[in-house]
């Protein structure tokens, strides 16, 4: 990988990468514009963050961006919707086998301070730190997303490092959304009252997703709203959640960014989820797996297969 970088790097403006952050659990992005920059570059369990949500802002520059499958859909997607442009964007892929929750990591292992090592073998993550060495089952302490990775492996890349891995089962019988689907209306209703009060709308989600481009122009934050006002109160705070899963139906490429950047751990993966099954089923397609596919929400075809006429 940081040969491929090298070697690049004078035809580039910028390589979007990962390093080591202010210990060996925290990955911080970084950008590459030297070739002594390239050392500092990391691959591995820490390197959780999507690089991708940087693209849009550096249109115009030429610019390299390291990849995890997750990641690499999202740009396959910005591609798809002629959001970026590929002569100005190289890939540099790897086949990614999971990335930390640092949540998770925390509710199994308690509180890590000044971390000199993370190591990942088979299925363990093995801890180093001042007070000693911990450990825990890789599955206890994974992002969500990673438990039933079916894209591993960068979609499109124009360096590929290492080897290519096998896309993973999904580890339960059901998921998460299908587990919640189990329960009643007015159970689910109250359910995400109690959570959307919890939410104190500063968007990170928002702002963390590499598919939501609208940036300063997002009417959950305009002056002049129709649709939602700024207050922080459970139904504003609902209706500002559907507007962005109704802005990235068919486009969410679930990388689980907006969940992991909640600072209150609300569960938005759920909802995101629900309007992915229902693209999916509609239009069969995956989000930012294929970059030559046509854009279902922007394709019209006199008789859709799986959408019902009404007289
Ligand atoms: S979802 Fe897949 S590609 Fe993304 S971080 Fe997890 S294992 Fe890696
Ligand atoms: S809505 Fe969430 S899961 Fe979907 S693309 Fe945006 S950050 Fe990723
Ligand atoms: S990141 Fe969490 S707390 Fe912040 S606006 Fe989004 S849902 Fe609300």
């Amino acid at each position: 990988m940081k040969q491929s970088i090298r070697e690049a790097l004078p035809g580039l403006d910028l390589v979007l990468g990962w390093e080591q952050g202010w210990d060996a659990l925290h990955a911080t992005p970084l950008f590459i514009r030297k070739a002594e920059d390239v050392d500092r570059l990391i691959l591995g369990p820490t390197c959780v963050q999507s690089l991708a949500v940087q693209l849009p802002s550096l249109k115009g520059k030429k610019v390299g961006i390291v990849v995890k499958g997750c990641d690499s859909r999202a740009v396959v997607q910005l591609l798809r919707e002629r959001l970026l442009d590929r002569a100005e964007i190289i890939l540099f892929g790897f086949g990614c086998d999971g990335v930390v929750s640092l949540k998770r990591l925390t509710k199994v292992l308690g509180d890590l301070d000044s971390v000199t090592s993370v190591k990942k073998t088979d299925d363990r993550l093995v801890v180093e730190s001042p007070d000693g060495r911990r450990e825990a089952a890789f599955d206890d302490v994974c992002a969500p997303k990673c438990l039933d990775c079916a894209w591993p492996n960068a979609v499109e890349s124009d360096h590929f490092a290492g080897p290519r891995l096998e896309p993973r089962p999904p580890a339960e019988s059901k998921t998460a959304l299908e587990r919640f689907e189990e329960k009643s209306l007015d159970e689910r209703f109250a359910f995400w009252k109690r959570e959307m009060e919890r939410c104190i709308r500063c968007y990170a989600c928002r702002n963390a997703c590499p598919m939501c481009v609208c940036r300063d122009k997002c009417l959950a934050v305009s002056r002049n709203s129709k649709f939602v006002s700024q207050e922080a109160n459970p139904s504003e705070s609902f209706m500002f959640q559907l507007i962005h899963v109704m802005h990235l139906a068919g486009r969410c490429v679930s990388c689980g960014e907006c969940e992991r950047a909640c600072p209150m751990d609300i569960p938005l993966g759920l909802l995101r989820a629900q309007s992915t099954a229902v693209t999916e089923e509609l239009f069969h397609e995956q989000a930012g797996t294929d970059p030559e596919a046509p854009l279902p929400l922007l394709t019209f075809k006199t008789d859709e297969e799986t959408i019902e006429e009404r007289d």
